[in-house]
């Protein structure tokens, strides 16, 4: 177990990727908190889960468009885990359209929960960040490319300014002995972007290996990051994507 004896923080962890992040970090030895907007219940099973591999573990209600409530969140895992070491910024949301047509709504709800929220997690997270801390930003391959047809200007572009963010951040707590790294994942199965959805069989298309990737796909290369193993890699964007963008 590498983990042990480490506090992680984990946005969106009730579901999908986040969820899959909580656990495997738990199972490496880490006390865990998550955070979830509305379900509820489901972020409590991920919290008994953990628990049930003899970890500390927390659910926090925290809407990530809301400012308080992200600083709210850091400091309640604080308290609730005695500390903070890994901070993985991972609730998104997608919201497709094209630029003549998305709403003002739609543009501002990605760029406060794709964008200002992990910025000000980060900025909540780093004066309790010790050596060896970690930032791990979940981003998306559509930061690198963006394919057309599919509405995903604003989205790709949130997630671009967290590959920016990343190697920025990197630079300023780098002499801190934290390392902050963007996970860049490409199509992976969840409530998000099914691969039965109606983009399944397109997304597939575009991997060299053919098929979608799986929540534990991310979770395990998240939990190498988190680990001393990933002690020189900082300010990186590592795509995980089944080679959609090879
Ligand atoms: P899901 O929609 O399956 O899960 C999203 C998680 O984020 C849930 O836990 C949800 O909480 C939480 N969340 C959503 N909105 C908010 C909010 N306003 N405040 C707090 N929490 C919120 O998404 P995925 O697991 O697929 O995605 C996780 C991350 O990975 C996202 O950043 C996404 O952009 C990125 N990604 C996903 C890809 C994919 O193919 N799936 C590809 C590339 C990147 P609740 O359950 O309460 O709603």
């Amino acid at each position: 177990m590498s983990l042990i004896g480490k506090r992680a923080l984990v946005t969106g962890g009730s579901r999908g990727i986040g969820a899959a992040i909580a656990k495997a970090l738990a199972a490496e030895g880490a006390d865990v908190a998550i955070t979830y907007e509305k379900s509820e219940t489901a972020a409590n099973e991920v919290v008994k889960a953990i628990e049930a591999l003899g970890r500390k573990a927390t659910a926090i209600q925290a809407d990530n468009a809301d400012v308080a409530a992200v600083q709210a969140s850091v400091e309640k895992t604080v308290a609730k885990l005695g500390g903070l070491d890994i901070l993985v910024n991972n609730a998104g949301i997608l919201k497709l359209g094209t630029v003549k047509d998305i709403s003002l709504d739609d543009i501002d709800a990605l760029l406060q929960v794709n964008v200002r929220a992990p910025i000000v997690a980060s900025k909540s997270a780093i004066p309790h960040l010790g050596k060896g801390g970690r930032i791990i930003n979940i981003g998306s391959f559509f930061a690198d490319r963006v394919p057309g047809g599919a509405g995903l200007p604003i989205y790709a572009m949130t997630k671009s300014a967290l590959t920016a963010f990343t190697q920025g951040l990197a630079r300023e707590l780098g002499p801190n002995d934290i390392t902050v790294n963007v996970v860049q994942p490409g199509s992976i199965d969840t409530d998000m972007n099914q691969a039965a959805g109606p983009f399944g069989e397109i997304l597939s298309s575009l991997t060299a290996l053919g098929r979608y990737g799986t929540v534990d796909d991310i979770a395990s290369f998240v939990t190498f990051l988190a680990s001393s193993k990933a002690q020189y890699i900082t300010g990186a964007a590592l795509t995980v994507d089944g080679g959609a963008n090879a």
